[in-house]
């Protein structure tokens, strides 16, 4: 169902689309699929909507999105259970995606109340200069398959919270998760037309129309950085506020002074999470020539012991890929390194899993005497391969790290303050663990440099992108 002005309902001619779980092959929802007569619906309503909500007091944007917090981690068990059918992650994954969407509604239902505006001293005495902060207007958001309900929140809670409506496209491979967060707004009572969901099949007229519509002050985008690029030209003649969270591709640098165990246990967990399909997945494994054989000794005895299989099944620590093309991708970085003269330490090909139907599963992949010239250096995998590129020193490991047009995360080992810091400070990308494969939180701004994106969501910064500044000099 498309959720417009308040109101669940088919997509005009009633057309619609399957979405399928990834385990199995298997058809779990029809929904409707929304053509340009309900996207015009969409942004209508939520133009209409905007005065209205825009105008409310903090404190009461703030009530309904601590009520949808909380109806969320009520509903975690359900909305894990879905999350992992539709997009594959394994049931535990799912529930820690659900507590971090609703760890969003959490904190801007608190930021809500902190838009502070400023009194600026002025240069003459009879002059008083005043900001405001106040809301940009409708939001055309997108959102990617990968953390189909967080990444929803991500961006519908700072929106609200600031005094914005929203029309929200979610991907075509998730939109069941997407229904289920609207769900939440819905029966929380926020008020018809502020936000608007328009799944679809066919995103590309959706997005033609949020980045030209004149009643659609705002895109915000997270997905690929080819679509991000094809969203701010369609943007740039209509001069829209933008934010995009796109590609990545991860340096995760071990230090001779870091403990090589240590560190492969946590490349372990943080490459092969929701299989690979992150965008601040390690996709450069960086390891001191001298702790090398200690390091891949580890992560391939960890890499080994994973269990593919369909998330829903107890014991399972990975779920399949999204798709075939996916799947094809992952066998063709493989592949490529390979023939270039990588080492295969473990996996490579797909993996057989007994069940019903066809998932499109990966055996979880370690690859040593990577290069730059192989595919996996440059290209972003977003699969389970984790591959091992040997350095010497620091010198040489900052300038590869840095030689990637992407600059979204990057991890580094080492046991050593001094070096910790030089490498947070000389790494160009938007969010740096240093001994930490988990620097992520909704109170934590998160965003990339370079290809990797514009803006920042979470934290402070994550509700700034959803208000303009307003300049009031008052001559007394
Ligand atoms: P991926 O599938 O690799 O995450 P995409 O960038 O293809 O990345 O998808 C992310 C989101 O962008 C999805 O919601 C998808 O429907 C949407 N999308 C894909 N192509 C376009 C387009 N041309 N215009 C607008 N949205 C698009």
């Amino acid at each position: 169902m498309l959720f417009i002005d308040g109101t669940w309902r088919g997509a005009n001619g009633n057309a619609t689309f399957e979405t399928s779980n990834p385990a199995t092959g298997e058809v779990i929802g029809t929904v409707a699929d929304a053509g340009s007569v309900d996207v015009d619906a969409a942004i209508a309503a939520a133009s209409a909507a905007f005065s209205e909500w825009a105008g409310q007091t903090a404190y009461v944007r703030s009530a309904v999105l601590r009520d949808a917090y909380q109806l969320m981690v009520d509903r975690k068990e359900r909305l894990a259970k879905l999350m992992t059918e539709e997009q594959g992650k394994p049931l535990k994954a799912a529930r820690n995606e659900v507590q971090y969407a609703a760890d969003f509604l959490l904190w801007f239902s608190e930021e809500a109340k902190r838009v502070y505006g400023s009194t600026i001293p002025a240069p003459r005495s009879d002059q008083r200069f005043i900001t405001l902060q106040q809301p940009v207007g409708v939001v055309g958001a997108i959102t990617p398959w990968n953390y189909p309900i967080s990444m929803v929140t991500r961006k519908v809670a700072p929106a609200l919270a600031a005094g914005c409506t929203v029309v929200l496209k979610p991907a075509e491979q998730t939109p069941l998760c997407a229904i289920e967060v609207f769900e939440i707004l819905d029966e929380v009572g926020l008020p018809p037309g502020v936000a608007n969901l328009i799944p679809t099949a066919n995103p590309v007229p959706v997005g033609e129309a949020f980045t030209s519509d004149p009643r659609i002050a705002k895109v915000t985008f997270t997905g690929s950085t080819e679509v991000g690029k094809v969203l701010a030209t369609q943007a740039a003649p209509h001069m829209k506020r933008t934010s995009f969270e796109l590609g990545g591709h991860a340096p995760f640098i071990v230090f001779e002074d870091a403990d090589p165990v240590h560190a492969a246990k946590g490349a372990g967990l943080v490459k092969f999470l929701n299989t690979g399909q992150a965008c601040i997945s390690p996709n450069r494994m960086y390891v001191h020539a001298s702790i090398a054989d200690q390091f891949i000794e580890t992560l391939v005895a960890r890499t080994s012991a994973l269990r593919v299989g369909n998330g829903l099944d107890a014991g399972v620590t990975i779920g399949p890929l999204v798709d075939q093309p996916s799947l094809d991708k992952v066998q063709h970085h493989v592949d490529d390194a390979v023939r270039k003269g990588a080492t295969l330490h473990v996996g490579g090909k797909p993996a057989k899993v007994d069940g019903p139907g066809e998932g499109f599963f990966f055996e979880p992949t370690v690859l040593g005497n990577v290069t730059a010239e192989m595919v996996i250096s440059h290209e972003e995998t977003f699969g389970p391969v984790a591959p091992v590129i040997l350095f010497e020193n620091e010198a040489e490991v900052i300038a590869a790290a840095n030689d990637t047009a992407y600059g979204l995360a990057a991890y580094v080992y080492t046991n050593s303050l001094a070096r910790g810091m030089r490498m947070f400070e000389a790494l160009n990308f938007g969010i740096i663990g240093i001994n930490d494969i988990n620097p992520t939180a909704a109170a934590a701004p998160f965003g990339g440099m370079k290809h990797s994106g514009i803006g920042r969501e979470g934290g402070r910064e994550g509700i700034a992108e959803y208000l303009e500044t307003k300049t009031g000099g008052f001559s007394i």
